[in-house]
């Protein structure tokens, strides 16, 4: 029997490894924990019950592959399983759901591909864990820093290697999972959007015109702790009152941008660490994180510059010092021009509503658009709710999401009916 609205919840279910979507805390699978490696065990047997290769890479990933011919193009799809701490079910899940849904339809229509066409979970996406993301999809992308993430530990100071080890990864051979050029011919990622444009416009899909990755900004203000009490008021050195009006002057520069430029900017003093934080103590030492984030570089760069010269301003207005670290600074991805085009024109055909629209958060294809032709497909997340137990895409968008996969697998493989 078919029912395809039947089988994605089922298979919803069964990739976040339970009976019902409506949990008060959520899901937690954070990368490389047990919970991750069930939800990759439950995407092999989903895949291979459609009858599709599946194995997993030196790094961890899971693959699952339609081969036609080991000579011929492939394609591939794919997102994640992993998720934030009480996150939902359907950031990751839903791509993961949606790609081997797709494959399904293919299989039920009787086409017959002459391209290969795989479908990938990528190990640890989220950055919930280490704060570093998309650790799978770099690995295969050929962008990691194996030094680093060496040292990099979690909240219980495990470091990334112990936690890949302790998952059953060789961390001396992790990297082989590396692609060669000829592996894909292009990649696509579908994804619930994670915020309002296309559930408040009422699009059903969304396709993306650019990833805007972040400059990160670590503001260090040095002043001088010293009692409250004994201290007179123009005798302090106080990094607390010095720095602080750099959090409203974020907000309103950001503001201003957004009056006059073509593309967003949005930025956030997204941390505060104040030393030594106690009730009876002036702030010795304030530290600031600050996120700026747009799919125009020139513009999130001109941006932090001018949040640097304020700072400047501010560190002699005060008589303090301050240092400036840049933790981030990233070129974003701009999609391919050519699968953007592919994807209006199929929406325009099946007459779904659709946008262009730009992605503030990041994604695994991030990575792999630095190596391959790759395009970013959204589809609504309900009042835009992300990363908390009340996520929410209904099955119906599920089913237009497979319907537009399908479609353009279907355009992209040159199939024909058996
Ligand atoms: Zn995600």
């Amino acid at each position: 029997m078919f029912d395809l609205k039947e089988w994605l919840l089922q298979t919803l279910l069964k990739l976040n490894l339970t009976n019902f979507m409506e949990l008060k805390y959520g899901f937690t699978r954070l990368g490389f924990s047990k919970q991750e490696k069930l939800a990759h065990e439950q995407f092999r047997k989903i895949a291979s019950n459609l009858g599709l290769k599946i194995w997993q890479d030196q790094v961890g990933n899971q693959w699952a592959l339609w081969e036609v011919d080991p000579n011929a193009p492939t394609i591939g799809m794919g997102s994640h399983l992993d998720t934030v701490v009480e996150g939902g079910g359907y950031d990751g899940v839903a791509g993961i759901v949606i790609a081997l849904g797709a494959i399904r339809e293919l299989k039920r229509k009787n086409i017959n591909p002459q391209k290969n066409i795989a479908v990938i979970c990528f190990i640890c996406e989220e950055s919930a864990r280490f704060g570093i993301s998309t650790i799978g999809s770099k690995t295969i992308a050929g962008t990691i820093n194996k030094s680093m993430w060496e040292k990099v530990t979690d909240k219980d100071n495990i470091t990334i290697r112990q936690a890949m080890e302790e998952y059953g990864i060789n961390w001396d051979h992790f990297q082989n999972a590396y692609c060669e050029e000829n592996r894909f011919e292009s990649f696509i990622e579908l994804h619930i959007e994670q915020g309002n444009q296309l559930h408040k416009n009422k699009k059903d899909i969304g396709i993306v015109y650019g990833i805007s990755t972040p400059i990160r900004l670590k503001v260090t203000a040095y002043g001088i702790a010293n009692h409250t009490g004994t201290s007179l008021m123009d005798e302090r050195n106080d990094a607390l009152v010095a720095i602080s009006p750099l959090i409203s002057i974020v907000q309103e520069e950001a503001l201003k941008i957004n009056e006059k430029s073509k593309h967003p900017l949005v930025a956030t003093v997204s941390t505060v660490n104040v030393q030594p934080n106690v009730m009876n103590v002036i702030p010795g030492t304030v530290e600031l994180g600050i996120d700026i984030r747009s799919v125009d570089d020139k513009l999130k760069r001109d941006f932090a510059k001018n949040i640097s010269s304020h700072c400047k301003r501010l560190a002699e207005k005060h008589q303090i010092k301050v240092k400036i670290e840049v933790l981030a600074d990233e070129d974003s991805v701009i999609r391919d021009k050519n699968i953007q085009e592919k994807f209006s024109e199929l929406c325009e055909h099946m007459g779904l509503s659709y946008c262009i629209m730009n992605s503030g958060a990041g994604h695994d294809v991030m990575n792999m658009a630095k190596r391959w032709p790759s395009g970013l497909i959204f589809i609504p997340s309900i009042n835009g709710i992300s990363h908390h137990p009340d996520e929410y895409t209904p099955l119906r968008n599920l089913e237009l999401g497979v319907s537009v996969l399908t479609t353009y697998l279907t355009n992209e493989v040159g199939g024909y009916h058996k």
